[in-house]
């Protein structure tokens, strides 16, 4: 497909109009005013300078690999499905299109053909809003013109995830028109809308529910997550895609069974599966955050309390891709009967897209608390995506467990890792009218302007391996604002310094402490934020079964090899671990001395996140 002048400038007048009719819009459906206006907003990816190498070496990763990716590769199975030549070698794994793919044969090949392809080329884009480098901008305008050669029906009617693979061949264009400016990415959006939707089911279907009746006797044509795309259907509308994406993303809400029993705080988590449900969640924050829907907001703030009633220490949810009920054992059980324990790529994307827009609504230190566990104790430690598709799948929180790749290549997560990494950035930091919220404590710059004043933030330290954190204030002219920092739930004992003085009263534990003052190049604040041991339990029916954490850090006990028992430790032995390098914690027991170490320096070393003390 070529794009005409034509409809080019048609895509842009309609972008045009988005822009001047937002406001009559979101009066719609529930005739309310969106509480846009009171939101935080996200800074820009490059409005952050990162200083901290584990977060670097993840984006730097993926990036190269994304790079190196073989374009006549990637186009493969679009190619493929829509009868075109198809040049080049196969990627191999569940990016490849196999007509005749059985997952009760083989689950890896031909799973899920060209699924990650629109998460690829938004996280290029995002990248180059990052590194400005011209290289990334040219791939993500040559893959958007080959893929627009691509875009054909039978792209959708041989596929088993077509709500899935549009969503994020949406965001991947979304993310192009945004970041990369690439002018003809709304007009290949709209003709990719034009093509899928007559093979999309029109609402939102849930996971295991048949509605392709040509496919009835294969229950993976009952996968797909049409649940989830109200989302990006959203953001479309807000970012100038249309109207249409606004209405499409209103009808693809999945209220009759999820939302409305959620926002009547009905737990209905159990069973269902874990990522897409949370990622869903998604779409009912932005349901409020574009609509103004109340209901959704409720619906979502209460199901994160649920999942955070079943997650692990870490963060992560969702043993065997499953949500669990209220006050079951299930999380117990999943200690010993799998290894499969969270999905860490996808479901920390979802969590920290979800948390982020919590905390933008609510202002709420407790959803940073929360992005925080899941950044140190699961994602930052997946190990590196290789550019053969091995990727980071599950975080294994089995008591005899090790960091391993997914035997499938190329996997949905291969998708999210790379978003994931850009998106730290926009993660960090907060703006408000007046204000600028620090969320997470990652060394980096913060720079931006107010009222023709050109700021910046420097954070320093070695949490959360150390209590302190300080930050440096430049500004080109002295400017006043509130700056807010997040002073975790567990910081008992915290303290703000402004400019050296301890200001009294100021740092409570799970909420933001604001500061309001004339600022000046040079005016420093430091924070004290004490990293105390402490146990937590698995659920309420086992207190014997205990995870170390020191802060936000899990402590995991590296066992001597695969298989070997569980070291005998009483609580007193855990909570006395003493720290013998930077990294390391070491425990004594009867059965001998416990290396501890936090996930991201476990390597290859078997391991376990849970005790049963004695
Ligand atoms: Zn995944």
């Amino acid at each position: 497909m070529t794009i005409s002048r034509r409809q080019f400038l048609q895509s842009s007048s309609l972008a045009a109009a988005a822009i001047t009719s937002s406001g009559l819009w979101s009066r719609g459906a529930w005739g309310v005013e969106p509480p846009a206006a009171n939101l935080l907003s996200e800074f820009s990816y490059g409005d952050v300078l990162m200083a901290s190498d584990l977060h670097e070496s993840q984006l730097m990763t993926t990036h190269a690999v994304l790079m190196a990716l073989s374009e006549d590769s990637l186009l493969k199975p679009l190619r493929q499905m829509s009868g075109m030549p198809a040049p080049g070698e196969d990627l191999g794994g569940w990016y490849d299109y196999d007509p005749d793919y059985d997952y009760r044969k083989h689950f890896d090949r031909g799973f899920a053909p060209a699924c990650t392809f629109g998460q690829w080329v938004s996280a290029l884009a995002r990248a180059y809003a990052i590194n400005g480098d011209e290289e990334t901008r040219q791939k993500v305008l040559r893959l958007n013109r080959l893929y627009a050669q691509t875009i054909s029906a039978d792209f959708y009617i041989k596929n088993r995830f077509p709500a899935y693979t549009y969503d994020k061949l949406l965001l991947g264009l979304l993310d192009s028109h945004t970041y990369v400016k690439d002018p003809q990415a709304l007009a290949i959006l709209e003709q990719t809308t034009n093509t899928a939707l007559p093979h999309l089911p029109g609402h939102a279907v849930e996971h295991g529910v048949p509605w392709r009746m040509d496919h009835n006797d294969d229950p993976s044509w009952t996968w797909d997550e049409s649940y989830t795309v109200s989302e990006n259907l959203l953001l479309a509308s807000q970012r100038g895609a249309g109207r249409r994406y606004y209405d499409l993303g209103l009808q693809y809400l999945d209220d009759t069974t999820w939302f409305d029993p959620l926002s009547r705080n009905e737990d209905v988590l159990n069973g269902r599966h874990a990522y897409s449900h949370v990622n869903s969640l998604c779409s009912a924050m932005m349901a409020y955050m574009v609509a103004g829907s109340e209901k959704h907001l409720r619906a979502a703030r209460n199901a994160f309390a649920m999942l955070q009633a079943q997650s692990y220490a870490t963060g992560g949810w969702g043993p065997d891709e499953t949500l669990r009920a209220p006050g079951s054992s299930d999380v117990y059980a999943s200690l010993t009967n799998t290894h499969h324990s969270f999905e860490t790529p996808c479901g920390s994307y979802a969590h920290f897209k979800l948390t982020r827009y919590l905390l933008r609504v609510t202002r709420d230190a407790r959803y940073g608390d929360s992005m925080e566990r899941v950044m140190y104790n699961t994602i930052l430690g997946a190990k590196p995506l290789q550019e053969n598709g091995e990727t980071f799948y599950y975080a294994d929180y089995n008591l005899d467990a090790k960091r391993v790749y997914k035997e499938a290549r190329w996997p949905c997560c291969s998708g999210t890792l790379p978003q994931v990494a850009t998106d730290y950035r926009i993660n960090m930091y907060f703006r408000g009218p007046q204000a600028v919220y620090v969320n997470l404590y990652v060394p980096s710059t913060l720079r931006w302007t107010r009222n023709g004043a050109a700021l910046s933030l420097t954070q320093e330290g070695d949490y959360p391996y150390e209590n302190h954190v300080s930050f440096t204030v430049t500004t080109s002219k002295p400017t006043e604002l509130t700056l807010h920092f997040r002073i975790p739930a567990w910081a008992e004992g915290a303290s703000v310094f402004v400019n050296g003085a301890r200001q009294k009263g100021l740092a409570v534990p799970g909420q933001f402490a604001a500061i309001r003052r004339e600022w000046k190049t040079g005016d420093r604040v430091e924070l004290d934020l004490p990293l105390k041991m402490r146990l937590e339990t698995i659920d309420t029916q086992h207190t014997d079964t205990v995870a170390l954490l020191r802060g936000p850090l899990v402590l995991m006990a590296v066992k001597p090899q695969q298989g070997a028992p569980a070291p005998k430790v009483t609580r007193e032995q855990l909570l006395a671990a003493k720290r013998v390098s930077e990294r390391q914690w070491l425990v004594s027991s009867a059965s001998g001395a416990v290396t501890m170490l936090p996930f991201t320096f476990l390597g290859t070393l078997p391991y376990t996140t849970y005790f049963k003390v004695v």
